[in-house]
Formats: structure tokens, sequence, C-alpha cells
């Protein structure tokens, strides 16, 4: 309260002091979205990690801002991915199922053309816009990014570890000891195939120079740059020049070398004189594959990883840097992936649709250091069942369920209580504590649960039998 009484009073003695000349209107900022696939809340130096060297986001984070509770709006690839280009919960786009969890190369559906994507909202704007990376909201021509607002496309259009060939070698020995010909990813080029098997040692290089070559190309207007690695997800690929360098194995050589890329895209940005101008974002679709042993990350101090609606599943780093406007430091208050959607409109001048529900909400106060963040509250889907709600520190647990223990989900009644602040590893129950905030969140979530239009189911389609 006494932050807004401050600018108010600022506001007042500008004005007193004789009416300052009108700014010119703000160019329109670019914005770059570095979206990883799979990293962990405690996977980078800056986050925590005692042995993954990552000194790229870690001068990003002292120079931007570090936020501690940013979520993912989902535990697996594709309903994430479809919360962050839409700004809206995947079960609003019927992008998210209990039984197929994510899109896979014999799915036939993918992100309804009814959505509005960022990159059309943004290209509607002025922007040019492009996708550098993992797709996974449909691979067939409709769904493809270039069908979804964005320009051009560089990338593979779902997963890395999709596609795998018969005569690989069995269970997970082609995830120990991984080749590029074991997964006959596509690598595509707008709508074609350029490459298959893609060459994934390279793949992360490869992605960076796309992104450095469109900010050279694009630097005179404002630009959208979505660029989604395909790593750390398994199989774990990284080039030669990381292979055997970090301490942390191979999926540390991994990881340094998305940090040492998103330094190379900073520098370009820097050099091409746009940092004052330009919002970089730095996050991930969903916490670590644990299952997978050494080759997954961590999730740090937070529990378990992807696949279920724990904080390890959905809680991400997340960084913001923009010199000039964001403000440095530490941020502690709450941010979703959707989020990005909202912001990102407005700080284009633009306005989110008024036609539907949007989860999204702006952060600009906070990244200007001006004011808390909107968002109070956050909701925890397992594919199409609302599972967990967080409102202020305290969150709810209606259901849990293993990530990929083949276990059924277990209902909690009362639900189970965590006060996230106190405990971030959900711990200690404290249900018997608070029955207030019990019954504040099961408000919360039936007045939720009564507005919710679930979206034609698009995860169980598939190819030939529609
Ligand atoms: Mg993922």
């Amino acid at each position: 309260m006494r932050r807004w009484q401050r600018i108010g009073w600022g506001l007042l003695a500008g004005l007193a002091g004789g009416a300052p000349a009108p700014a010119a209107p703000a160019a329109k900022p670019n914005f770059v979205i570095v979206f990883c696939d799979d990293l962990g809340y405690g996977d980078l130096a800056c986050y925590g990690h005692p042995t993954i060297r990552t000194p790229n986001l870690d001068r990003m984070a002292a120079e931007g801002q570090k936020w501690t509770n940013f979520y993912a709006a989902a535990s697996v690839c594709t309903p994430s991915r479809a919360a962050l280009m839409t700004g809206r919960l995947p079960i609003r786009s019927g992008m998210c199922d209990d039984q197929r969890r994510v899109l896979f190369p014999d799915s036939a559906g993918g992100l309804p053309a009814s959505e509005i994507t960022l990159s059309e909202a943004l290209r509607d704007l002025g922007y040019a816009t492009a996708c550098v990376g993992k797709w996974h909201l449909g691979h067939l021509p409709p769904y493809l990014p270039t069908n979804n607002g964005f320009d051009s496309y560089f990338g593979i259009p779902y997963s890395n570890d999709m596609d795998r060939l018969a005569d690989s070698p069995k269970g997970r020995e082609a995830i120990w000891n991984p080749r590029p010909e074991y997964f006959n990813v596509p690598l595509m080029r707008d709508r074609e195939v350029v490459e298959r098997p893609a060459d994934q040692t390279t793949i992360t290089k490869r992605y960076t120079e796309e992104t450095i070559g469109l900010i050279r190309k694009l630097k005179d207007r404002p630009f959208f740059i979505y660029l989604a690695h395909n790593m750390p997800h398994i199989p774990l690929f990284a080039s030669k020049d990381f292979l055997g360098t970090s301490r942390r194995g191979l999926y540390g050589d991994v990881v340094e070398e998305v940090d040492s890329g998103v330094g190379r895209i900073l520098d370009t940005i820097r050099e091409s004189g746009l940092a004052e101008r330009t919002l970089v974002v730095f996050t991930s679709d969903n916490g670590p594959w644990l299952t997978f042993d050494t080759h997954g990350g961590s999730a740090g101090p937070l529990r378990d990883g992807k696949g279920c609606t724990w904080e390890g599943g959905m809680r991400e780093p997340g960084i913001f840097w923009w010199p000039g406007t964001v403000k440095p430091g530490l941020v502690q208050d709450l941010g979703c992936t959707m989020d990005l959607y909202t912001t990102c409109i407005a700080l284009a001048g633009g306005k989110v649709p008024a036609d539907r529900p949007v989860d999204g909400v702006d952060l600009t106060p906070v990244l200007r250091g001006e004011g808390p963040s909107p968002r109070d509250t956050m909701f925890y889907y397992r594919g199409t069942q609302l599972f967990a709600v967080r409102h202020g520190p305290f969150k709810a647990h209606f259901k849990t369920q293993g990530a990929y223990d083949g276990k059924p989900a277990v209902a909690h009644d009362p639900p189970l209580l965590f006060h996230l602040g106190h405990d971030p590893g959900e711990s200690f129950n404290v249900a018997s504590k608070h029955p207030d905030v019990l019954a504040t969140i099961a408000e919360i979530a039936e007045a939720h649960r009564k507005g919710m239009v679930p979206g034609e189911p698009q995860l169980r389609k598939r190819i030939g039998k529609e």
C-alpha cells in the first residue's frame, strides 16, 4: 500500500512543478522467451546447484530479476506449452488429457485454430515472430508454428525421445548411451522436414545460432522470438565442445551448453544496441524427469518432479532481463508462464482477447519494481482434473498421485495443506491448524470448477483412428 502511495505522491509532485512534456510513445519492446524442456528448479547455479556452472544465467539473474515462485502451467510438455502460447489453462483449449498426457507422432490433434496465440497477438501488433526449437502443439500442417502466428520455424516439432527406432538398443540403454540415429525425429524448416533423424548432438548449438541470426536480421523492427530448447529432456545430447566438461556428467554438459547459448544471445542483443528495448525471459516447461536417474535434473528443495502436482513438477527457474526497465532483484511473488502472454501483449500496447477467459495476469508492475504481483492463486491440474490450489503461501492438495509410478490418484478429505513459505518441500501437513485457510481455498476451487468450460479434447485423437 505504502509503495502505491509513494508513486501517487511522486506523480503529484511532478505536476506541481509544471507539467512535464508528454513522453513520446515508447517503442515496442522485443521479446525473447527461452523455454527449456524438463529443466528443474534446482538445476542452475543461481538456484543453488552445486556442480552445474551457469555463469551466463547467473549474470542474467543478477542484472534482472530472479523469481523463486514462478510456475509452469502444467507438469508435462504439451499442456504446459499450450498454456504459455494461449495465456489460458490447457483445459480450456482441450490440450490436456488424463490418458494421453502429451501429443505423440501418431497424434492427429493440436492447438485449435480458435485459440489466439501469443505470436498471433504480437504479429497483429506489428511484430516479426519466429519459433525455434520444440513445438509440441501438433506436428500436422494445420498445427505447425507457421499456422499459429509465427513467420518462421526451425526445430523438432515434438519431444526428442519420440520416433524411437525398433532396432535401437532395448529398454533404457538407448537413453543411457544415446545416439541421434536411435531417435528418428524430424528437424523442420517452416513446413518442410530438412533432416531426419535430426543430429541432436548439435541441436542446442544450432538453435542458439538460429536465434542469433534472427536477432541480427530483425533488429530494425519489434520482434518476438520463442526459443524452446529440446534439452535437457532425455535423451541428452551436447556438442563436442561441452561433452565431458561439467562435474555433473552429461546432464551438466547439456545445461552448461544451454547457458552458454543464453550468454551468446544476450551478447548479440547488447551488440545490436537492443538491450534497453528487449525483454528476455528464461524458464522451463515442467520439472525434472526424476525417473531417469542422473539423466534427469533436480527440483532442489522442492518435492518430486515432472508429471505430478507437487511443487517440483511445476515450479521453475524464472529469470527476467531488460536493462533499464526490469528492476534487478529477487522476486518471491507468484508468477506463471501464462502471465507471459498477458504481460507481453500489454507491453506491446495491445489487449488480451476479451471474448474468452484468459488466465494470465500482467506482471509489468513487478518487473518495473512498482508493485506486487497481481497473481495470488495457482491452479495445479493433472490432465483435466484440478488436483491442488495455491493461495498466497498455502497450498491445498485435493488429490495427489505419483508422477510415473502407475498407481492411482489418492483423494484427500480434508485436503493436505502446506505452507510453502515455511515448508517449500511440502513435508508437514498443517490442515488441522488452518480450517479457515482450507475453507477459503475450497471456495476458490469450487468457483473455479463451476466456471470452467473445457475445450474439445485434442490429445486423444490419433491419425487414422478419428
Ligand atoms: Mg517437458
